[in-house]
């Protein structure tokens, strides 16, 4: 027997014609988009050569090899993964619509392009340079001083690809560790910034322009992975208006459709606080994985609203929450789900170190007790949040 596809009939969908998203990729940001689609009567379908990933669990799941039956299924086409290769991402969107943009996708792949956009936007960054040999790291020493964050332009994720050099005696380490530089993609070398806490905005642009902002979160990292996000960031007042000026600034720039991501550093250097742009992703992102309770519209049915031409939806926070990562090593599910106010999402993935496997958001009806029940969830977590 035929295996049988699910049909959706309850919806008219003669005033928004996208019945079919297909996305590059197929992680977990993809397994949630494909949820937060499903309501709504859009299928998903993801191009992903690792069989075994998230999103089969809810959609049909092409390898690189099926790309023309990918690209022909399809009524229109977005990402979860921003390292995916950019010429199928061209193809696609010279033959029907990509949301966000190639453009996007180009400028959010490459750590220069990104930094050189954000000053010609005039959205304040540490100071950086391209780094194309080992004496341009000697100039960035003198220049951006020590120590110096020394990254990869390309390919990097959760603290992967840099190197903190201390001292000028590391540089040869340095270059070899990150494997150096070639003529298309140089490394980049950032001072190291002191900041007092990191934060990210999140934010979602429709077609027809109109652009929300969900509210800004804390984040905090244990060896270079997101491991929690606070939302809303506490004592952001004097922040936010930044944030969404210089994320408005972006969106409109690159025209851009779905929703993105800015992280953000805050420093007090110098008196006030204030933001320092690191890096965009254009994609839902793990910083807003708290918004499937914690906002009354989530991140991903927003993102795949704006894309599939439909109003956006609220913003607003419901309750304060947090996000817990799950990182490399499941906890037992009962010893979680017996502590009122939480919400487990499992990936299915295999337990392996440093990999993100599920993510816990914990939001009780009484906020005044989201820190103690924060707590009491960490006390059951296989690996502790560390410094
Ligand atoms: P990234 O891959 O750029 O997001 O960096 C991963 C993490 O490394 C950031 O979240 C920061 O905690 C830290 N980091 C990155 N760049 C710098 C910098 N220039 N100075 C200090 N810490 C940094």
């Amino acid at each position: 027997m035929p295996m049988q596809t699910a049909n959706f009939y309850t919806i008219n969908h003669s005033n928004y014609p996208v019945k079919t998203i297909g996305i590059l990729g197929g992680g977990q940001l993809g397994m949630m988009l494909a949820q937060a689609a499903l309501p709504l009567g859009i299928r998903c379908v993801f191009l992903e050569d690792s069989a075994n990933c998230p999103a089969r669990l809810l959609g049909k799941v092409f390898s690189s090899k099926q790309f023309e039956d990918f690209a022909q299924s399809c009524d229109i086409f977005t990402l979860e993964f921003e390292n995916t290769p950019l010429k199928p991402a061209q193809f696609l969107e010279s033959t029907k619509t990509l949301y966000p943009s190639s453009f996007a996708l180009s400028v959010a792949q490459d750590r220069l392009n990104e930094k050189n956009l954000f000053n010609q936007l005039d959205i304040a960054t540490v100071p950086f340079m391209a780094v194309h040999n080992k004496a341009d790291i000697q100039a960035a020493a003198a220049k951006v001083g020590l120590p110096l964050v020394l990254k990869t332009t390309r390919g990097g994720y959760d603290g992967k690809g840099q190197f903190v050099v201390k001292s000028t005696d590391q540089i040869d380490t340095a270059w070899a560790e990150l494997g150096g530089a070639t003529k298309t993609a140089p490394l980049i070398a950032e001072g190291f910034i002191h900041f007092e806490r990191e934060v990210s905005i999140i934010a979602v642009r429709a077609q027809n322009g109109e652009i929300r902002y969900y509210p800004l979160v804390q984040n905090e990292h244990s060896n270079g992975i997101l491991a929690k996000s606070t939302a809303p960031a506490p004592n952001v007042e004097q922040l936010t208006e930044q944030a969404q000026s210089n994320i408005k600034k972006l969106l409109e720039h690159l025209n851009y459709v779905g929703v993105l991501t800015l992280e953000l550093f805050v420093t007090s250097e110098g008196g006030a606080e204030k933001l320092l742009a690191n890096e965009i992703a254009p994609r839902v992102h793990n910083s807003g994985h708290w918004s499937i309770e914690g906002a009354v519209t989530s991140q991903f049915e927003n993102h795949i609203r704006a894309v599939a031409g439909l109003p956006l939806g609220d913003t607003s926070i419901v309750k304060p929450s947090v996000m817990l990562n799950i990182i490399g090593k499941y906890p037992k599910l009962t010893d979680v789900l017996a502590i009122e106010g939480v919400h487990v999402h499992n990936y299915d993935k295999e337990e392996r170190e440093g990999r993100k496997i599920a993510h816990i958001t914990v939001m009780p009806s009484d906020s005044s007790q989201l820190d103690n029940t924060v707590a009491q969830v960490v006390a059951k977590l296989p690996n502790k949040l560390s410094d």
